[in-house]
């Protein structure tokens, strides 16, 4: 038997623990360990950590981990993990999440990865190899970290859940943590970001003003579609909020239909929207890279279709 028999999800979003888990437990499947998940209080009955994979929660009753600080769940995690010994523990790239794992990386001396992309064991199903995209998201390199816990971090999107009948234990546990360092004054609540939504327009530096933005977001509005924005939107001309940047360093969404307007199609950028089922794409451009990327391309001026587009699918709802 091997001395690391458990594979660790942790995520404070509930629907990337989910598909954390459901990635957890093919890795389990196949190097025959068990998976659990990290739960800092008792889990409610809704929560169907063991219907998409886990065999195991690990549930921590402490108040001192009722708000997420990052000491103290190093804290929690490494004491956790120097007892149980996990084979890999996977994080949800959020922005907590990617404080967290390099400080427990740390903690435990042992290697970290950020933003994987694939997870597979390697031949004698002793280590996990971690596909990353690199140089600017050309490129694919593999990596390996030969210490034990291998940590890494996973953005919402690469992988979906799963679901089945499957049932599972509970075990509490009570790791030593210290208090915190730091004290939270305010909790403020960003808006709604969510990038789960079946339907995705994304946004580029086609769009000329933030005035403009609403010409395409009462177009999503009206097919009742999510909006993300490129990177030079967010960044560069500071358009939208970074947090609702897609792309390689950005948010990744896994929706049945992406539609681009005015985006280049630049590799970072791709890397945010590859694993959507249907990607549309508008852009004047008959020569520019998105083309190359989309199952469907409306090549024309984004001011003079979207209105209408706009127009005509509340119309289609009228007639309804
Ligand atoms: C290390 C690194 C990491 C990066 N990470 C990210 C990342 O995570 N996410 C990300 O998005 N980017 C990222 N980038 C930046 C990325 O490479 C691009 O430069 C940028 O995001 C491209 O933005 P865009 O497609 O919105 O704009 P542009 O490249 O300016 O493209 C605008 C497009 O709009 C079209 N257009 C213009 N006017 C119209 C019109 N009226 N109607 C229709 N179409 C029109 C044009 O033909 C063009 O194709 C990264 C870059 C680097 C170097």
């Amino acid at each position: 038997m091997r001395e690391n028999n458990e594979i660790w999800v942790f995520s404070e979003i509930h629907e990337l623990c989910l598909e954390l888990l459901a990635k957890g437990r093919q890795l389990g499947d196949s190097i025959g360990t068990e998976v659990a998940v990290i739960f800092p209080d008792m889990p409610s009955k809704n929560d169907n950590y063991f219907q998409s994979g886990a065999d195991i929660v690990l549930s921590i009753t402490n108040p001192i981990l009722k708000t997420l600080q990052v000491d103290t769940y190093v804290d929690a995690l490494a004491s956790l993990a120097n007892e149980r010994k996990p084979e890999l523990i996977l994080i949800g790239a959020t922005r907590s999440g990617l404080e967290l794992a390099p400080r427990l990386a740390e903690r435990l001396k042992t290697g970290y990865v950020a933003h994987a992309i694939k997870l597979e064991p390697d031949a004698d199903k002793e280590f996990i190899l971690i596909d990353k995209l690199s140089q600017g998201g050309t490129t694919i390199e593999t990596l390996v970290s030969r210490t034990k816990p291998q940590i890494v971090t996973v953005a919402r999107g690469v992988f979906s859940p799963t679901h089945s009948s499957r049932s599972g234990r509970v075990i509490n546990v009570n790791p030593e943590i210290k208090s915190s360092t730091t004290k939270i004054l305010k909790i403020t609540n960003s808006s709604s970001t969510s990038t789960n939504y079946p339907l995705m327009v994304c946004i580029g530096h086609g769009i000329k003003s933030k005035e403009d933005i609403t010409i395409v977001k009462r177009f999503a509005e009206t097919i009742g579609a999510g909006v993300v924005y490129t990177r030079s939107v967010c960044e560069d001309f500071k358009l939208a909020k970074p947090e609702l940047c897609l792309g390689f360093a950005g948010r990744k969404v896994n929706s049945k239909l992406c539609i681009t307007v005015g985006v280049s199609g630049d590799s970072q950028t791709v890397a945010g929207f590859v694993n959507c089922r249907i990607i549309l794409s508008i852009n004047a451009d008959p020569y520019a890279r998105i083309l190359s990327f989309s199952d469907y391309a409306v090549v024309c001026d984004l001011y003079g279709v979207l209105p209408k587009l706009t127009a005509a699918v509340n119309q289609l709802k009228l007639r309804r």
